[in-house]
């Protein structure tokens, strides 16, 4: 089979990219190895809510339109959502086509799934940033008394028993986890490395509010001082509930969680934790300060709807001694959650665009030494925003236009 564009994947991005071929009559397939919004469908745990604010999901023509445009969807609503962006847009999905080789081709590249063989002239990888957990070595050394999560395994406290939980991770999915698994009655332990705090609202207006306003979201990928540094920062300490509550280090302390460094090493069964918890929080409260100094900056130049005065939070409180070794059984931890970050899976990519951490080398987007090749739904593609839902809508854009440049100069050239 010949198409002129394969799109892999039928995420939000991979959509928001057919809608864009779509408009410019590009013909293309969208191959899924599940449905629509697998990731969200099959991927995520029970009580996951989105932590942007519902107004600020939206995609290529279309916009959120519920009632609660302040609130946060839970994953049925995610999937919902993509769900009816794909019928609108009448996105040609073949599900179940599991791509399992991309090669180069005389025609540009050759898909190869378990449901036939697509050529094409210009590919998009819409295959998400986050297809497996990334759980570092020194798990191999946890006693194997212990059990081990991901949060792609993880569902709700129910698949634990009643034993305490390391949880390794201090950002958003982390300090989630560990709050939600501490109120189902279990102790937990949370290893903290390097994160990024911020409050739920900020001068009584949501912080992707104050994200959005102040341009942060819009701070372009060939304008960050530390690209690589910038795409691996983990992602905020925040959570999407009804009450718009703030978590941190600070509020599950409070509740009782065991607050560590980050996890070093594991030897005979005991954890060692870093002694530099102290100032890898202070760390944090000092970049969150400077971003709430940006925003008021910002404010005291710009109308703005936030009518409270600025305000700055307690600094984040750690013990003059916090534990720097746990022995796992003899502390009682039935279960370690990695809640360590996600990789990309690109085992089925037989082009040679990958660098040596096994990600895709790109300048915003456009594949390197691939022409026609674009890659899409990567943690700050072109922007801050394209972390997000909604940055696929300038990402899109941007791309649909360089591939249409792509074939226009093919076409020139025959
Ligand atoms: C835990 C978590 C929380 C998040 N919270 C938010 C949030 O609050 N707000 C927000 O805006 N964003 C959030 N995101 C980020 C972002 O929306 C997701 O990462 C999003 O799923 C990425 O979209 P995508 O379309 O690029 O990838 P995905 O949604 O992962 O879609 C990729 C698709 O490709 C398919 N696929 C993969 N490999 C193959 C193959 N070989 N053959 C065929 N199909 C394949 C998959 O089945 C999947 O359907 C969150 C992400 C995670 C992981």
């Amino acid at each position: 089979m010949y198409t002129t564009t394969v799109i892999i994947g039928a995420g939000h991005a991979g959509l928001a990219m057919s809608q864009r071929l779509t408009q410019r009559s590009i013909e293309h397939v969208v191959l899924e190895r599940g449905q629509v919004a697998n990731s969200w469908r099959n991927e995520r745990w029970d009580s996951l809510r989105l932590l942007t604010p519902n107004w600020h999901s939206h995609l290529p023509g279309m916009r959120y339109a519920g009632d609660d445009p302040n609130g946060f969807m839970t994953v049925p609503e995610v999937v919902a959502f993509i769900d009816s962006y794909a019928a609108a847009i009448s996105a040609p999905v073949q599900p179940q086509t599991t791509v399992t080789s991309v090669a180069a081709a005389p025609t540009g590249y050759r898909v190869t799934t378990d449901r036939g063989v697509w050529d094409c002239a210009t590919l998009v990888v819409a295959s998400g940033a986050a297809n497996a957990a990334n759980v570092p070595s020194l798990s191999e050394l946890v006693p194997s008394s212990v059990e081990m999560l991901t949060p792609m395994t993880y569902r709700s406290p129910d698949c634990l028993d009643q034993r305490g939980v390391l949880v390794v991770g201090a950002s958003a999915t982390g300090i989630q986890l560990a709050e939600e698994i501490h109120r189902s009655g279990r102790p937990v332990t949370l290893a903290v490395g390097e994160h990024v705090r911020l409050p739920r609202t900020y001068r009584g207006q949501d912080i992707f509010w104050w994200m959005d306003a102040a341009g942060v979201l819009d701070e372009r990928h060939d304008e960050v001082d530390d690209l690589v540094r910038a795409r691996h920062v983990p992602s905020p300490q925040l959570i999407g509930s009804p009450e718009r509550r703030s978590i941190d280090v600070n509020t599950l302390g409070q509740l009782g969680v065991k607050v560590v460094g980050r996890l070093g090493s594991i030897q005979d069964g005991v954890a060692k934790f870093s002694g530099g918890l102290a100032n890898t929080c202070h760390l944090a409260d000092l970049k969150m300060n400077r971003l709430l100094q940006r925003f008021d900056d910002w404010a005291d130049g710009n109308e703005t709807d936030a009518d409270e005065p600025p305000q700055r939070f307690e600094p984040t409180a750690v013990a003059s001694d916090p534990t720097v070794e746990l022995d796992l059984q003899r502390a009682g931890i039935g279960t370690v959650v990695w809640a360590t970050g996600f990789r990309p899976d690109y085992a089925w990519l037989d082009v040679p665009v990958l660098d040596r951490k096994g990600r895709i080398r790109h300048h915003g987007g456009v594949v390197h030494g691939a022409p026609g090749m674009y890659v899409l739904g990567q943690n700050l593609l072109r922007t801050r925003r394209s972390s997000y839902i909604a940055g696929a809508v300038s990402d899109s854009c941007a791309l649909a236009t360089h591939l249409q440049e792509h074939l226009d100069g093919l076409v020139s050239r025959a």
